[in-house]
């Protein structure tokens, strides 16, 4: 499905194909296992050495329930769709959301954010591919840009680690090149969610032709879906067949993602 991919995109996060592709996979994975060993993860809730999240703390972590609809993750009684999706004809073929932003996932993705822990990349993607039917089948996988004042703000986009997960997951290129965001918007939690499309529409713009391309969108948090709303609508502008979106929690509406106080993060 996957078609042979031009020198801007990475398969895999690595490397393009063939012998050359396992080597890198196999010097991804040695160094992987040495920078766990030297620098062991620690679980963001209680401090215990050896992942992102422990297992007894990822016991009480909330999955969102099911049924749900495929475009915003909100719980239904029926159907696939939800009504406010179905109002705004929303162009999203599948979000794949497993958590709640709650505890202990929300402190696990605030080390990560705001503690530049950029390691725990491999474990949050992990927990967020939990979300994902086993035969799912993608040509590409975009991160969602972060706006240039924010991705200079943090010195990376934590979208595009995540991302490179993935894509080295599902074997996949990952194209960070595709899509871009042609303005800085306001943050989606301070608006309702009636003005989260419009506070973003337009303001991304995918810069080839993707006739045919069935993409997966990566990002780690989203609230109504408005964001990854408006970048699948700038990529089914260019052609793409079918986008999906996949994060790993999404946050109450109400709440507000502000960045932690530092002396609250488990460093
Ligand atoms: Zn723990
Ligand atoms: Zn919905």
């Amino acid at each position: 499905m996957a078609k042979l991919a031009p020198p801007n995109r990475i398969w895999g996060g690595a490397v393009r194909c063939g012998s050359a592709k396992s080597v890198a996979a196999s010097l991804h994975t040695a160094t992987r296992a040495l920078v766990a060993a030297l620098f062991p993860p620690r679980c963001a809730a209680c401090g215990r050495p050896g992942a992102a999240i422990c297992q007894p703390c990822l016991a009480t972590a909330t999955r969102l329930p099911h049924p749900q609809c495929r475009q915003c993750t909100r719980p239904l009684t029926y159907g696939d769709q939800c009504a406010r999706c179905r109002l705004e004809q929303r162009r999203i073929n599948h979000l794949y959301v497993p958590y709640a932003y709650t505890p202990p996932i929300l402190q696990a993705v605030h080390r990560f954010k705001y503690a530049n822990k950029r390691y725990l990349a491999a474990d949050l993607a992990n927990l967020a591919m939990s979300a994902l039917p086993p035969d799912l089948q993608v040509d590409l996988v975009v991160p969602i840009p972060l706006a240039s004042s924010r991705e200079r703000q943090r010195g990376y986009n934590q979208g595009r680690l995540l991302a490179a997960e993935v894509a080295r997951h599902l074997d996949c290129p990952l194209d960070c090149d595709v899509l871009i965001r042609l303005r800085d918007t306001p943050p989606q939690t301070s608006l309702p969610r009636a003005r989260r499309l419009d506070n973003v529409r337009g303001a991304f713009r995918a810069l080839r032709k993707l006739s045919g391309t069935r993409i997966l969108l990566v990002d780690d948090v989203t609230t109504t879906g408005a964001t990854i709303e408006a970048a699948t609508r700038a990529l089914r502008r260019r052609g793409a067949a079918w986008v999906g979106a996949l994060a790993l929690a999404r946050t109450p509406e109400e709440r507000f993602d502000v960045p932690p106080n530092p002396s609250d993060l488990l460093l």
